[in-house]
């Protein structure tokens, strides 16, 4: 089968049995496993890009592709031709060591990052054999039906067969913002604009409203938008900010190393160094020195501890968010399903103007129909799984149930007071509809007793919305005028206990038949009040407060009622001042942008808010200085989510929507869960930093030992393998093993990390300086000490203290601020393990007589050994003073900052 190219008859204009028959599938039933499969391999993955990602051998090679590594072999080589072969083979294999170890952490990175992206790929509801299942969207074949609803992105290019109320936002692929709407009927004009086929559906654009579905009929690059590849946003480049600095920094510090080397290479000749060993020490000097693994290294962070946030719930979108996390000042949560558990159950029923509800009057049939309160209520849901036996409202029944909680809710509700769903909609099916949609905060469904004309219209929702359009309630089982007044403030006396307060209402005699189901929502008869309760989450209190001790302010944006909002805030922590102000949507719509930046500093509540609303608040944010966090699970959300500057959308109710617009998916809906990525972004970036300070320090003092020993008269201290040794092992082991560090105890109780701070901020280069002339200033007095004792071990010792005061180093900047006595000497495993392997490695190239061939060491007695450990632990003990400094004395403090307090 080979569906018809661009240039035979478009689908558009084909009707939709043209279009089954010509895909040879039945719509009712969709295709079966093995033609799936069978079509897979004829038509391949539906992605639009063949993956580029590189394999592990391109990936091994491209860890030799740096200049210096390659002239380093290059110059051991000839070295090896005109001299001393055993040397170039030593340097030769630590080079090759030295790549594999960063080609192991490059590929653990590479499939930490593809199975992220795994998991972040978007899926489609299809019907095959009969069923509907959720699939991986590139798994789509041509002839695959598929179920499409508001937020979902269109998976590939689909013909509709079915549709209701569905309007499509192709602004991705014909730049018309306006959402278009679409049906089943065929285009005649074969060359219709892609715009104006109303029967089609694009990969790429995404359902504004309504449902619909429809056969695909080209997937991958032969769809629309496969076609213009070139207007896909390109999200290739996911360098973070800190990645670009780094890399800059790089550049300049690399110029100054070619420098300092080349300075050293010259004094070296003119001391009498040959050429040849002068020439290779430089060399190696300027290996091991240039950091140009840092942006890797980063990378390596950022990807693994992706991995890390997935085990807690957090899907990382995009990397750089990891790094950024740690900056939010600002956390904009949804409500309902985030801080609460999204768990509704009714826990009372009003009689407008009216007492609580006895089971017996919801019971009661309403004086002009035949029909309950519970039973509208429960006809105005779009629930399904509800069973006719009145078990239904144990817990076991809830998993049956499918739908909006709210609804669910209502649902159980209804069944327990004798309203059957099934057997209602039996007796009065549903013949139209207006939708729920947050911006209108209410539903109408439109029924027409079986056999009778008469219709009937049930509505619910928010009571400001539905109240208006009352003019009658029931009370004592009569229709009385409403006193809309005292309604309002009596749903306002509900929803300020932390109820949800929905107006169920009706109407069955206005309108006429033809009428629009909107008509059907005047002169209404409002019937109760209904309250839910939705029990705050447990945890939410908690990471609320955590949050306020890590300088990071909560504010809760919701569709619900001021008073609920207020009482649920209040209960968790995220205000608490019963008196301040809930901004609702209508009093922020009157603010302009300026009235709202300086609104923003003082509301923690935003209630009765649209979508749209959550953009300006972002905005008014951002223009504050702020660092926002903002969640979002609808459509109209995608907006906020993808300008603030960590967007999260939810996992479990989310649209596709606002997955794609999002930063970081919340794989449970749970606010507690933001927090926790919070910390956890600070715990990564504090340990890349712990990287940087302990990679440029040692490299400094590397550099400054070969620099500084022909000024002061003494011979060249180290040998080219010496230089690559520390580059590969005293760098390389302990400081991946940094990567594991902990999370500081102090890491939620100091204010977030300002954005613009650089990552050498709070004395990080000075630090580096130091620490690296300390380093240099011990190994070379004990170069000039051993040759004026006469000590002929005087390099094996130099070498092994500069070897040794790495390791100190490294164990007291376990944290920046604290003890290690403090922080728990053991409580890093895998560094005091890499520290203990290098310290063996290290003995290993003094006392194993072969390698004393090697590295042209001599074994040191247990005196000279001991001295060499004394001298390098000086490092460790001005490490700790430097860190008592800084703690007491506010060392490194930013003037212009709050200090944090630990
Ligand atoms: P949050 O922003 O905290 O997640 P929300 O998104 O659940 O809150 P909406 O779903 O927009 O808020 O609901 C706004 C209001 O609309 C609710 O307060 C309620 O009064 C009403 N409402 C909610 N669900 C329904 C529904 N299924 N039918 C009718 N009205 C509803």
């Amino acid at each position: 089968m080979t569906p018809p190219g661009p240039l035979e008859r478009p689908w558009h204009t084909m009707t939709t049995a043209a279009v089954a028959e010509q895909l040879r599938v039945d719509p009712a039933q969709g295709l079966t496993p093995n033609e799936v499969t069978r079509r897979q391999r004829e038509h391949g993955d539906n992605t639009l890009r063949a993956a580029t990602r590189r394999g592990p051998l391109r990936m091994l090679l491209a860890q030799f592709a740096d200049v210096m590594v390659l002239v380093l072999i290059g110059a051991a080589i000839i070295a090896a031709l005109v001299g001393d072969p055993e040397d170039t083979l030593a340097i030769v294999a630590i080079v090759i060591l030295n790549a594999v170890l960063g080609f192991v952490q490059e590929y653990r990175a590479e499939r930490a990052l593809a199975a992220l992206g795994a998991m972040a790929a978007p899926t489609a509801r299809v019907r095959r054999a009969g069923e509907e299942r959720t699939v991986p969207s590139h798994d789509l074949v041509p002839g695959d039906l598929v179920l499409l609803e508001a937020g979902n992105v269109v998976p590939a290019d689909v013909r509709l067969t079915d549709s209701v109320r569905l309007s499509v936002e192709e602004a991705a692929l014909t730049g018309e913002s306006v959402p278009v709407e679409k049906d089943t009927a065929p285009t005649s004009a074969t060359d219709a604009p892609l715009g104006d086929r109303h029967g089609m559906l694009y990969k790429g654009t995404s359902i504004a409203a309504g449902r619909g579905t429809g056969i695909v009929v080209a997937t991958g690059m032969r769809t629309e938008l496969g076609r213009i590849a070139a207007m896909l946003q390109d999200d290739t480049d996911v360098r973070s900010p800190l990645q670009l600095r780094l890399a800059a920094f790089g550049r300049r510090l690399a110029v100054l190393v070619i420098g300092l080397c080349t300075i050293i290479f010259v004094t070296g000749l003119l001391r009498g160094e040959p050429l040849g060993l002068m020439f290779m020490t430089a060399l190696s000097l300027a290996v091991a020195a240039i950091p140009e693994a840092l942006p890797a290294v980063i990378t390596v962070s950022l990807a693994l501890g992706a991995r890390r946030m997935v085990r807690q719930q957090a899907l990382i979108r995009r990397l750089p968010a990891v790094e950024t996390l740690g900056s939010v000042t600002y956390i904009c949560t949804d409500k309902t399903g985030t801080l609460t558990e999204n768990r509704m159950r009714v826990d009372v029923v009003q009689a407008p103007c009216g007492s609580a509800l006895e089971a017996s009057h919801v019971r009661t049939p309403l004086p002009h129909v035949a029909l309950t309160i519970a039973g509208v209520a429960t006809l105005c849901t779009d629930v399904q799984g509800a069973a006719d036996d009145a078990a239904a409202d144990d817990a076991a029944a809830d998993d049956v149930l499918v739908g909006d909680p709210t609804e669910t809710a209502l649902v159980r509700w209804a069944t327990a007071h004798e309203a059957h769903k099934p057997s209602l909609e039996q007796r009065w099916p549903r013949i139209a509809e207006v939708p729920f949609t947050s911006e209108r905060a209410r539903m109408t469904t439109v029924h027409a007793a079986a056999g009778h004309e008469q219709r009937l219209a049930c509505t619910k929702g928010a009571p400001e919305r539905v109240v208006p359009h009352c003019d009658r309630m029931l009370r004592d089982g009569a229709l009385v005028p409403i006193d809309r007044a005292a309604v309002l403030q009596q749903a306002e006396q509900m929803a300020a206990s932390g109820l949800r307060v929905l107006a169920v209402a009706t109407n069955s005699d206005h309108g006429e038949p033809g009428d629009p189901p909107d008509a059907l929502e005047e002169h209404q008869l409002l019937l109760a009040l209904v309250g839910l309760i939705d029990p705050p989450r447990q945890e939410a209190a908690d990471a609320v407060l955590t949050c306020h001790t890590a300088g990071i302010h909560v504010v809760m944006i919701t569709g619900d009622h001021p008073a609920t909002a207020r009482a649920i805030a209040l209960r968790l922590g995220i205000e608490t001042d019963p008196t301040a102000p809930v901004l609702t949507g209508r009093a922020l719509a009157d603010l302009n942008d300026e009235a709202l930046r300086e609104q923003v500093e003082h509301t923690r509540v935003y209630a009765r808010v649209a979508p749209e609303d959550k953009l300006r608040i972002v905005r008014a944010l951002q223009a504050r200085g702020e660092f926002a966090a903002m969640t979002g699970d609808g459509v109209n959300d995608a907006p906020a989510l993808k300008h603030a500057d960590i967007g999260i959308a939810m996992g479990l109710g989310g649209t596709d929507v606002a997955r794609e617009a999002s930063h970081m998916v919340l794989l449970d809906d749970n606010f507690a869960t933001i927090v926790q990525a919070v910390r956890e972004g600070r715990r990564i970036y504090d340990n890349i930093r712990r990287f940087v300070r302990f990679v440029l320090s040692t490299n400094a003092g590397e550099i400054w030992t070969l620099f500084l020993a022909p000024f002061l008269g003494l011979p060249l201290p180290l040998l080219p393998i010496h230089i690559l040794w520390m580059n590969l092992v005293t760098d390389g082991l302990p400081g991946l093993a940094l990567a594991a560090e902990r999370a500081e105890r102090d890491v939620m109780q100091r204010p977030p990390r300002p954005p613009q701070e650089g990552i050498f901020a709070h004395g990080l280069w000075q630090h580096a300086v130091w620490v690296g002339l300390l380093m240099a200033a011990l190994a070379l007095g004990t170069l000039a000490w051993a040759r004026h004792t006469g000590n002929a071990h005087w390099q094996t010792m130099t070498f092994t203290v500069l070897t040794l005061s790495q390791l100190t180093h490294i164990m007291a900047i376990r944290s920046e601020r604290q003890s290690v006595f403090r922080q728990g000497v053991t409580s890093n495993p895998l560094l005091l393990l890499a520290v203990v392997a290098t310290l063996l490695l290290q003995l290993a190239t003094i006392y194993v007589p072969a390698m004393n061939g090697v590295f042209r060491t001599v074994p040191l007695t247990l005196g000279e050994l001991a001295a060499c450990l004394a001298i390098a632990s000086v490092v460790f003990v001005a490490v700790e003073f430097e860190k008592f400094l800084v703690r007491r004395r506010g060392l490194y403090a930013d003037p212009a900052a709050a200090t944090p307090a630990s």
